[in-house]
């Protein structure tokens, strides 16, 4: 889980998203970045905390009042600066939140029309594959649309265009997003926490949602059919404390809560329970090596050494060969 920020309105959204970021940092994170839209797409990247982020911008500011940021939590490729979002292609700057199942295929298929890719992530895919919309003449929301249509997988995505500084375009299935109405401005972030301080007015986004929002407004159309739809204005009423929460009564009842949702994230693009198969981009071993293997050292503490001692059962069970954690 990653948080995601956005901002359109007469203030300047660096400062904004930051703060927004850190109110999200409760979901985990390894490096983070931001886009701001003045001209053309101004990025900063950096990881590790936000404090480093924080001290980049102190050192190279960026001007815009239109802006995404993200603090990134790897699935696909290592916490690099690279890899942290957003991830910018031709005009175009992506945020993203989640997994994109088929970003393989994808990816072969866009090499072999000629693209490069600058990350090793997964989410890459979907900042080219608007580009290609666009670039067959398409809107920027119709072109993030035909992109969310081909992809298969989670994702809550924000996503600025160089040439449109009137709108963030947003999208998700699966992975949390809410809009965030104020006055002559309006926020997208991935929980309440993150905007609470400046409205209190949200929008639950549903998946298959896709929004375009601007200064002023906000319309919400179908990933799949293109058809406006409306959802309603909720208004929250708990302090910022409380928000963090998410309407539980104390963290671990959240934490319990979440526990699905986790386990879902980190088995997703990982496991395929179509082809029974697993699947680990960043460990190289070949089935050779795997076979020859006869005894097992999970190195972990804490809360880990515990998902170890789980490990060793399954593992010993399956494979017959000794663990030790
Ligand atoms: N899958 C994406 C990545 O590895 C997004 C991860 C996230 O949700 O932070 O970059």
């Amino acid at each position: 889980m990653c948080g995601i920020i956005g901002y359109i309105g007469p203030q300047q959204a660096a400062p904004i998203l930051v703060e927004g970021l850190r109110r999200l940092e409760y979901r985990g994170y390894d490096s983070a970045g931001l886009a701001l839209v003045n001209g053309d797409i101004h990025l900063r990247r950096a990881v590790g905390k936000l404090r480093n982020l924080d001290q980049l911008l102190t050192t190279q500011p960026v001007l815009g009042e239109l802006g995404i940021g993200h603090t990134r939590w790897a699935t696909h490729g290592r916490p690099t600066e690279e890899n942290a979002h957003p991830h910018v292609v031709g005009k175009v700057a992506v945020v993203h939140n989640g997994i994109l199942e088929n970003h393989l295929e994808l990816k072969h298929e866009l090499r072999e029309k000629g693209r490069k890719f600058a990350s090793e992530t997964d989410t890459e895919v979907f900042s080219h594959l608007i580009d290609e919309e666009l670039q067959r003449g398409a809107a920027l929301p119709e072109a993030v649309r035909l992109a969310a249509l081909r992809v298969r997988g989670a994702y809550a995505i924000a996503v600025v265009h160089a040439g449109e500084p009137d709108k963030v375009v947003v999208a998700k299935q699966q992975s949390p997003l809410i809009l965030g109405l104020g006055e002559g401005e309006n926020f997208v972030a991935s929980d309440i926490p993150a905007v609470i301080s400046h409205t209190r007015n949200v929008v639950y986004l549903e998946d298959g949602d896709l929004a375009i929002v601007t200064r002023q407004g906000h319309q919400i159309v179908r990933v799949q059919t293109g058809e406006a739809v409306t959802r309603p204005e909720a208004h929250i009423a708990w302090s910022a404390v409380a928000a963090e929460k998410g309407g539980y009564k104390h963290f671990m009842l959240k934490e319990i809560h979440e526990q699905s949702r986790a386990i879902a994230d980190t088995m997703r693009g990982r496991a395929s329970l179509e082809q029974g198969d697993v699947f680990f981009e960043e460990l190289r071993f070949d089935k050779a090596s795997l076979q020859d293997l006869h005894r097992i050292v999970i190195v972990a503490c804490g809360t880990s050494w515990h998902a170890g001692l789980v490990g060793k059962h399954y593992i010993e069970q399956a494979t017959r060969i000794a663990v030790e954690v």
